[in-house]
């Protein structure tokens, strides 16, 4: 058999999706993966299938990737425990409400309808153990959450039936181009060659990206997330507020999953993550603020995943500027999970076609002026 025609670095969901996506179009495509799937980002993520709040470049792609939600299970054979909750960001102010009135009034003004605005009657009707003090909100009410490691199983699985080859324990550690293909060396001295290379390394992608010859400024943080004990069940959506970092929902289990971008500490060359109790107390107070019954559970488990971050907090998406038949798809800063399933067929027609119809210029890596780097340099060892 023909060796691959694209080979695609990194196993998290982005990877998946790509490879999917490739696989889709009959390509021969081989994943890379460091360690074992989902192990970073994509497996500690919570999950939120969130269009609300985006940022204006990612509405049209949040938008699309959420349609590919509602039809996830056509996708890949699994409801990856997609449901359907909606979205709130609750307003504790008048303040807040002028806020989220003015993001709905120029979202309408570019034709976008899905953020919307409800008054303290409807807030207390979709949360009705919301705190006395909340006056009123934004809710996308397609939005929801899915299960983040059983979506990247089964986007890997579905990939796999349409014959991609992913290997796990497969820690790239240096590329050439030579020959029109792109040669990539693995720790265990394994060499794989592809004319096209996806770069879908999450927080280690700049690393890759300099590698194959391209500087991109990438930072990483380690986000952290909390998880209570079982509760009766109180509240559906998903929750978030307009001026204070939270996020949480109550998954099916009755615990509730506390979030909202507060940062532990992380090492990119070890891939451990060490917790931030402070602010993790302080995530939890704001979460009791919010719904004062969380008073009645603890905390019972914690944890960090480490995540690429970029300069203006949008993700690189898009052909590199410098290295040829090389795709970027990474840094997407905490905020990647809902994108997955259509960056990868993005992906996969800049693959195929060189080009995609999808709006992803705000995304290109040249924005960032495009600095060379020397190619062929061996990659700092990344996470196993
Ligand atoms: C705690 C937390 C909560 C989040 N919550 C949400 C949310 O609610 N909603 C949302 O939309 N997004 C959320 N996100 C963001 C989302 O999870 C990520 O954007 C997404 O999972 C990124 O996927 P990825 O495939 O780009 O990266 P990753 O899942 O990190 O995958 C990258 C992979 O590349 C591999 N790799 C790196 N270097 C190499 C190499 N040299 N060789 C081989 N393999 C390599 C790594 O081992 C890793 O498995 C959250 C993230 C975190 C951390």
């Amino acid at each position: 058999m023909s060796g691959p025609e694209v080979l695609i670095v990194g196993g998290g969901l982005h990877g998946l999706s790509a490879a999917l996506h490739l696989a889709r179009r009959g390509r021969r495509v081989r994943v890379l993966e460091a360690g074992h799937l989902a192990r970073h980002a994509s497996g500690f993520s919570a999950g939120g299938v969130r269009t609300l709040g985006r940022h204006p470049a990612e509405i049209p792609l949040a938008l699309e990737a959420l349609d590919l939600w509602h039809r996830i299970e056509k996708l890949v054979g699994d409801d990856c425990g997609f449901r359907v909750s909606g979205q709130v960001k609750v307003a504790e102010s008048s303040a807040d409400l002028a806020v989220l009135e003015e993001r709905a009034a120029s979202l309408r003004s570019s034709g976008f309808t899905h953020e919307e605005v409800v008054d303290a009657a409807e807030l207390r009707r979709l949360l009705p153990a919301v705190a006395p003090h909340a006056v009123g909100g934004m809710v996308t009410r397609r939005d929801g959450f899915a299960s983040p490691y059983r979506t990247s199983l089964a986007f890997g699985r579905a990939a796999r039936a349409l014959g991609a080859e992913i290997l796990e324990g497969a820690r790239v550690t240096a590329a050439e181009r030579r020959g029109g293909l792109w040669h990539l060396r693995t720790a265990d001295g394994a060499a794989h060659a592809a004319p096209v290379l996806v770069n879908a390394a999450g927080a280690w992608g700049a690393r890759l990206a300099r590698a194959v010859g391209e500087r991109l400024p990438l930072g990483f943080n380690a986000f952290m997330m909390m998880l209570t004990a079982r509760m009766p069940a109180f509240v559906i959506p998903v929750v978030g507020a307009t001026s204070r970092p939270i996020s949480f929902k109550q998954a099916e289990s009755g615990q509730v999953m506390i979030g909202g971008g507060h940062k532990g500490v992380a090492s990119l060359d070890t891939g451990a993550t060490t917790l931030d109790v402070k602010r993790l107390a302080y995530s939890a107070r704001t979460a009791l603020e919010l719904f004062p019954i969380l008073a009645e559970t603890r905390i019972v488990h914690a944890w960090a995943g480490i995540e690429g971050v970029t300069p203006d907090d949008i993700p690189v998406i898009g052909p590199s500027a410098l290295a040829e038949g090389v795709i970027h798809a990474f840094g997407f800063c905490g905020h990647g999970f809902e994108l997955g399933p259509l960056v990868g067929d993005i992906v996969a027609q800049l693959a195929t076609q060189g080009s995609t119809n999808r709006p992803i210029a705000a995304f290109a890596p040249a924005r960032f002026g495009g600095a060379a780097a020397a190619c062929g340099a061996a990659l700092p060892q990344p996470a196993g």
